[in-house]
């Protein structure tokens, strides 16, 4: 059992304010495996005071001494991947495919942002004017479950490169994995006040630190729901804000589409990271003349997926995080079923042979048509909407059809025509045929799927003010 009794201010492990509990569970076993004490409003506070007075010297920083700030704290992750990779086994479940990518990309992070520093133009000339990019301010930083230590050193790092200081209020679901990652951050050696980490309740410590008038800048990864909320709380002290919401991926497979290429990437698009993924591709067009030989592909191929606990180097699909998120991809399969689609593989229920953990079975409707909630809604689970379109142009109107906009895949064997589709898709990114995306490649979402981007000079300029200097 771990107890974790401290948060993360100005540079010291120390005892929250706030003393309410939180339990920690194994998503596998459901046993619980921990406590956390939560921080309050006052931890909030003590937090944003402690970055709030390590900014000025943050702010004078050279971007060398913050290129060396960022490979301290990359070789701190990268020295440390062993323990960050069994909290996140033991807490969040993931299989090892997943742990495979999250941590190795967690400590990469630091390395892309130390490029993307080395090259910026800080200052530049326009006309008569010395145009100098400033550090935004005190940041404050709130992620999700999903991938938190990813998160966390995706929002620091963009601080740091840009020179401010950030509080960081992880999900209250990752509280295991976040002390494993800060007590290998503070191995770095940061100047006191620059990483501030309070765990704590998003309607608590979130909503006081995206209201807090000495925050700047707030940067969410989240459901597009809290993003909303948070988005009008920040408004009222006009905060930068980029917000990072949910997704409903959609994938067009074209029909010129090599089968034995496409299904693997059509698989791992929409089942990454059990479906727990804001980009995950859960809603298929299939053209209607290959309906049928695609589906029974889909059928044999998802019948093939392994479930089971991190712990099993053959498991493609974890368990669900939370007894909550089990009972919500629950019900979008029943409710798939009520909407009239076709139940091709999966179904409610544990999979065969788990009787204990929070697993579901991997799941594909058939006949689903852009009306269903079940194509419309973020599911977050590993369920894929398989929709027929006619032609091209249904295609990308159906695609389009959604609320969200952060990621899409085309996959087909014409490159050209690949792009063409991928001009017209409104989506922050399009993914031709699973092609992996150059690290400073900018992330980010169009319509509700959030509000600026991440990574690389993008991401960078999210995180600064640019202040013109006449004469
Ligand atoms: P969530 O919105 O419930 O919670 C995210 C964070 O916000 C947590 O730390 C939570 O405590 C906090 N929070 C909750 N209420 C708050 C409030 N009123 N004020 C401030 N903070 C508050 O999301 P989740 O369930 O943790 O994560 C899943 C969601 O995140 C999915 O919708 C997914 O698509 C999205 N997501 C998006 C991306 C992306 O990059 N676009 C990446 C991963 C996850």
């Amino acid at each position: 059992m771990k107890f974790i009794e401290q948060i993360y201010v100005d540079g010291a492990f120390v005892t929250p304010h706030g003393n309410e509990r939180f339990d920690l569970f194994n998503p596998a076993t459901e046993e619980k495996i921990g406590e956390a004490r939560l921080g309050d409003g006052e931890d909030a506070g003590a937090a944003v005071a402690a970055a709030k007075r390590a900014f000025p010297a943050m702010r004078r920083t050279t971007v060398a001494e913050r290129v060396s700030m960022l490979l301290a704290l990359r070789d701190a992750v990268a020295t440390r991947a062993d323990a960050l990779c069994a909290a996140m086994a033991t807490e969040y479940g993931a299989p090892q495919s997943f742990l495979a990518f999250s941590v190795p990309h967690a400590s990469k992070v630091f390395d892309v942002a130390a490029k993307t520093v080395a090259d910026y133009a800080f200052r530049r000339r326009i006309g008569n004017a010395d145009v100098v990019m400033e550090p935004v301010g005190v940041a404050a930083a709130i992620t999700p479950w999903n991938s938190n230590i990813g998160f966390i050193c995706t929002k620091l790092t963009t601080a740091v490169a840009a020179g401010t200081t950030i509080v960081i209020k992880p999900s209250e679901l990752s509280a295991i994995q976040t002390q494993t990652l800060v007590e290998v951050l503070h191995e770095a050696g940061l100047p006191r006040g620059v990483l501030n980490v309070v765990n704590g309740y998003g309607h608590v410590v979130g909503a006081d630190l995206s209201r807090h008038p000495h925050v700047a800048k707030v940067t969410f990864t989240g459901s597009t729901t809290t993003g909303r909320t948070i988005l009008r709380t920040a408004a009222e002290s006009f905060k930068r804000v980029t917000l990072e919401l949910g997704g409903k991926g959609t994938q067009i497979l074209l029909d010129d589409a090599d089968l034995d290429r496409a299904i693997p990437h059509i698989l791992a698009s929409a089942f990454r990271n059990s479906g727990q993924a804001c980009i995950a591709g859960t809603r298929l067009l299939v053209p209607q003349q290959r309906y049928e030989e695609v589906s029974a592909r889909l059928a044999d191929a998802v019948s093939a997926l392994k479930v089971g606990p991190s712990s099993d180097p053959a498991s493609d699909i974890g368990p669900m995080v939370s007894a909550r998120q089990w009972e919500r991809v629950q019900s979008y399969i029943r409710l798939g079923q009520q909407e009239g689609a076709t139940l091709l593989v999966g179904g409610e229920g544990r999979p065969q042979g788990l009787d204990r953990g929070w697993f579901v079975r991997p799941t594909v409707f058939a006949n689903v048509t852009n009306d269903m909630r079940i194509a419309r809604e973020e599911i977050f689970g590993p369920v894929l909407s398989v929709l027929r379109y006619q032609d091209e142009d249904e295609a990308i109107a159906v695609a389009n059809d959604t609320d969200y906009g952060l990621q899409s895949y085309v996959l087909g064997s014409d490159i050209e025509r690949m792009r063409a589709v991928a001009l017209r898709l409104e989506a922050g990114r399009v993914v031709i045929n699973e092609t992996p995306a150059y690290p400073q490649t900018p992330f980010g979402g169009f319509k509700h799927s959030g509000i600026g981007r991440e990574f690389g000079p993008f991401g960078l300029e999210a995180f600064l003010e640019p202040k013109a200097i006449i004469g």
